[in-house]
């Protein structure tokens, strides 16, 4: 007899093309208000495409777009979506002093609560900057009223990663669930199966494969993210970026659109908090 259908997280990290990471160098951060915004545009599709599949998900939403688009805060949770946290202005917790760190989330949540009306239970670090030198941000996490945090990638990448970290939702002695990003483990490591820029540049069928792996062999949810930049084929170019930074970027975002209503029929999707904090699973304290 077959197994029940695992539903999956379906998550997205709600930043503007401007705010990426790999942007920092070349776009300072007072800059951004001049910027042409297109998250408002970009988050919209995203709707109409959850809602024509009636799925929810979980939008990771900076403090910052939420200031500026309290509409946008206000329609994600009018049509049943999980309203959770990326911090205030995307800085990567690792860049951050542990008071600096505090004050960032809380400013976040704070926001994200007074303009929907709903707690937010969730945090999602800007490129899954928590790892080895910074596990005190999960205890500040758990101490500023957040449940779970989807912060740690347990792949090695030059930007992130702990590679060693556990590959599925664990607590710690705090309380707090942290709930990593989906990875395949083959040939003694693990693959990043999830989402970002490995969705856009692998062909589709690999994508399917990895995620169907991870229901059918590990029988665990996956946690799948991408971001409204990557459905835009019209947004604006950065000039002057390094040929890596630029593949990364705009690898097959024209593809996105498609792949990602396929994804959406392919999948059962949830949102984080109806299947992670229902559940309970084992502490592991010495991995955390
Ligand atoms: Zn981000």
């Amino acid at each position: 007899m077959l197994a029940p259908a695992i539903t999956n997280a379906l998550t997205i990290d709600v930043e503007d093309y401007f705010q990426v990471s790999a942007f920092a160098p070349y776009i300072r951060r007072d800059e951004w208000d001049a910027r042409e915004c297109r998250v408002e545009h970009n988050v919209g599709r995203i709707l109409e495409l959850l809602a024509a599949r009636d799925t929810r998900a979980t939008f990771f939403t900076l403090g910052w777009i939420a200031e500026r688009y309290p509409q946008l805060v206000r329609r994600i949770v009018a049509q049943g979506h999980e309203l959770a946290s990326h911090g205030y202005g995307h800085q990567r917790a690792s860049d951050l002093s542990q008071a600096e760190f505090r004050q960032d989330i809380t400013r976040a949540k704070g926001l994200l609560e007074d303009l929907s009306g709903t707690p937010v239970l969730g945090y999602r670090a800007p490129s899954f900057s928590i790892g080895t030198g910074n596990l005190w941000a999960l205890d500040a996490l758990a101490h500023t009223g957040h449940r779970y945090s989807s912060s740690i990638y347990p792949i090695k990448h030059d930007h992130y990663g702990m590679p060693d970290s556990p590959r599925f939702a664990y607590k710690l002695a705090s309380g707090l669930l942290e709930v990593p990003v989906t990875t395949v483990r083959m040939l003694n490591r693990n693959l990043p199966s999830s989402g970002g820029g490995y969705f856009r540049l692998l062909p589709y069928s690999v994508s399917r494969w990895l995620l169907r792996r991870v229901n059918q062999q590990d029988r665990e949810a996956a946690v799948f993210y991408f971001h409204p930049w990557e459905i835009d084929v019209d947004q604006p170019r950065i000039a002057g970026i390094d040929a890596k930074t630029r593949f990364r970027h705009y690898v097959n975002i024209p593809r996105m659109d498609g792949r990602l209503q396929q994804l959406l029929a392919d999948f059962r999707w949830g949102r984080m908090d109806e299947i992670f904090l229902a559940r309970t699973t084992s502490p592991i304290p010495a991995a955390a």
